[in-house]
């Protein structure tokens, strides 16, 4: 069955008077293991998307059903709950906790995502590695660079083995070194350890890695095409 559902699935922002139709009527799945780009014009509802997709927003109308959970029957404790077992996130600002350093930083995310197991510290160290941060862990954000701090996000993401991903421009501020980086660290993730992975993309080279491409418009689904698959090699 997929992983994800969503069916007929609506959002309208609404403050006094005003109501903004920010999503309308979209209908699609996704397959456990596909890699999905979605892509549109700014403020054709992608972001409003991907806080449904995340249980971080309730839907006005319509269904978000996630490996056979709809959210719309969860308390926010329930909500909060599948958010942390099943789904990783990855932002454009990274969102990293300034104070923090790298490894504090992913260390804190394991622990709130209240998974019962102690953190596989070969897991973390085999994740920085292929992210090429191992010998940053010790530092603050500010001492990173754009580039390097995204990646701990991706390890801060993966650190649970989430078998969702959810990245929002996630190469938005990078240049093209790092942005490759972090494709293919997200393409390796989906491919040799089938998480799904939902990335939302200005740029038509990042989203030409995925299976397929869900394009939008004015709060619409216009179209859901076959990706390129193409390869990413940082
Ligand atoms: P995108 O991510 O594609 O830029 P968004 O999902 O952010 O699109 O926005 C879709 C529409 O919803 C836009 O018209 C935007 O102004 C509006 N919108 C987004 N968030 C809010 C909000 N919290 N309150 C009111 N309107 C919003
Ligand atoms: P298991 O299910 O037995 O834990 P996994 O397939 O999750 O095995 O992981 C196998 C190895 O790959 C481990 O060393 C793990 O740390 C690493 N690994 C798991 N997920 C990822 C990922 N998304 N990216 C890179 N390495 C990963």
């Amino acid at each position: 069955q997929p992983i994800i559902r969503a069916e007929h699935l609506g959002k309208t922002y609404r403050s006094g008077k005003i109501e903004v139709p920010a999503l309308q009527d979209a209908t699609f799945t996704v397959d456990p293991g596909e890699f999905v780009s979605i892509v549109g014009p700014s403020g054709s509802g992608k972001s409003t998307l991907f806080y449904l997709l995340g249980g971080l927003t309730r839907a006005t109308s319509g269904k978000m059903i996630i490996d056979g959970v709809d959210f719309a029957t969860l308390n926010d404790g329930e909500r909060t709950e599948m958010r942390k077992s099943k789904i990783g996130f990855i932002f454009q600002k990274f969102n990293l906790l300034p104070t923090l350093t790298a490894r504090q930083n992913i260390e804190i995310a394991y622990g709130i995502s209240g998974r019962s197991e102690p953190l596989d510290k070969g897991h973390l160290a085999h994740l920085t590695d292929m992210l090429g941060i191992t010998d940053r862990l010790d530092h603050r954000p500010s001492e990173l660079s754009g580039g390097q701090q995204q990646r701990v996000a991706i390890a801060r993401a993966l650190v649970t083995r989430p078998a969702i991903i959810l990245a929002d421009e996630p190469t938005g501020n990078l240049d093209t070194a790092s942005s490759d980086a972090v494709l293919e660290m997200l393409q390796r993730s989906n491919r040799e350890f089938k998480q799904t992975v939902l990335m939302i993309t200005h740029n038509p080279e990042a989203a030409s890695i995925a299976d397929r491409i869900l394009r939008m418009r004015d709060g619409k689904i216009t179209g859901i095409e076959a990706g390129l698959g193409r390869v990413v090699h940082a």
